[in-house]
């Protein structure tokens, strides 16, 4: 920019050192010509510099894809995944109450260096999902903490609005995040790419993050599993890698995202609705044949089941997911359990906070406490079986 602003300064001196020159010249009309071709020229240079470029966006840099599926500093199971390509990123959820803001600001924070979080996606109303968004006199929640670029979340709850209740106090930081400059948008909105929503968002050169259709998006379901049905689903694509968020989506939802959508096979899968028997059904994984399978749950907790195998993940949900890979992570372990008044002291790391790392070519997963996968882990084999027909 310095040397482009000593161009147009030297220019200005020849344009003037022209203009002396014109008089004593004996060819004025060749020096006139001369001289309002160098002043279009720094005319041209400056509206180049000073109007056009200022208008134009910061390109969005290009590197490698990273996705880490987050503990949640409580003893309860919930969602917070962030995907990062260079400077952009996705946090997709923010569960599982109010107080995991105290653990995921600062993990968030060491990755989202910006401070600015491109896109955030809320996938449904339950508070495992949006509890950590808004903030408390005494906690600053996400929204807070960060910058929003656009907001995409659910077109439907069944959940009633009031200003006390978890999805309320959701409403009303995101209204408030949006007034301070973010935008927000349904799924549907996405999906129909109405009121400038987009289908799909470009990450960097090669790498998309894609809204997907589900009917549920505008179809009430009447099933006690309704809510997590209105799940936002989401892929990022990275050349011929895709990575799959589904939220909580249960066996009626993922049925309607494989019927709508021409589904790839994924490298990763983000394991439906914690792991439990409801959900990654085969008609969803037979479609998607996952490599990679991330876990966001506390294995074996009592905070959803009343016996051992009905616990996250469940055997019925392991049977399905191991036909297809044995490459399954999870996050945290519940401890203490007790089957019988089906309480539990607390969680330790499983594999900790998971970091999948991709360029497009090599793929690493990675867990900060260890990177063992769920079937060599001592709680599988204390408490679970592998089947004869998996991986
Ligand atoms: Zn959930």
């Amino acid at each position: 920019m310095a040397q482009k602003k000593n161009n147009y300064t030297q220019e200005k001196r020849a344009a003037k050192k022209a203009a002396k020159a014109i008089k004593k010249s004996k060819h004025p009309i060749l020096i006139t010509i001369a001289i309002i071709l160098v002043i279009a020229i720094a005319v041209g240079l400056y509206w180049y510099f000073f109007v056009y470029k200022k208008k134009q966006p910061d390109p969005i840099q290009t590197g490698d894809l990273s996705i880490t599926f987050f503990e949640l500093g409580n003893k309860y199971v919930g969602d917070c995944t962030l995907i990062k390509v260079g400077n952009t990123e996705v946090l997709i959820d923010a569960g599982s109450k109010q107080n995991s803001a105290d653990t995921l600001v600062p993990e968030i924070k060491k990755l989202c260096t910006d401070g600015k979080l491109e896109y955030v996606i809320a996938t449904h109303a339950h508070e495992d999902h949006i509890g950590a968004f808004y903030s408390t006199s005494s906690r600053p929640g996400i929204f807070e903490s960060f910058e929003c670029g656009t907001i995409i979340d659910f077109p439907l709850t069944r959940k009633e609005y009031s200003a006390s209740s978890v999805y309320g106090r959701y409403v009303d930081s995101r209204k408030a995040e949006v007034e301070a400059g973010a935008v927000h948008y349904t799924a549907l909105q996405c999906w129909n790419e109405t009121d400038g929503a987009k289908r799909s968002y470009q990450l960097s050169d090669d790498i998309t993050l894609n809204i997907l259709y589900q009917k549920y998006y505008e179809e009430y379901d009447s099933s006690k599993s309704a809510e997590n049905n209105y799940s936002v689903c989401a892929m990022v694509t990275q050349g011929t890698y895709n990575y799959l968020f589904t939220g909580d989506l249960e066996k009626e939802g993922e049925e309607s995202l494989v019927e709508k959508n021409s589904l790839p096979h994924c490298k990763l899968f983000k394991g439906g609705h914690h792991g439990s028997s409801t959900s990654s059904t085969d008609k969803l994984l037979s479609v998607i044949q996952p490599e990679t399978i991330c876990i966001c749950t506390c294995a074996g907790t009592p905070e959803y089941a009343k016996t051992n195998p009905a616990a996250f993940p469940t055997q019925e949900c392991i049977n399905r997911m191991a036909v297809y890979t044995d490459q399954i992570f999870v996050t945290s372990l519940a401890t203490g359990v007790d089957w019988e008044t089906c309480k539990w002291d607390g969680i330790v790391s499983m594999n900790g906070i998971i970091t999948v790392v991709s360029d497009g070519v090599k793929f690493s997963v990675t867990g900060s406490n260890n990177s063992t996968i769920l079937k060599e882990t001592e709680w599988f084999k204390e408490n679970r079986t592998w089947p004869s027909n998996g991986k």
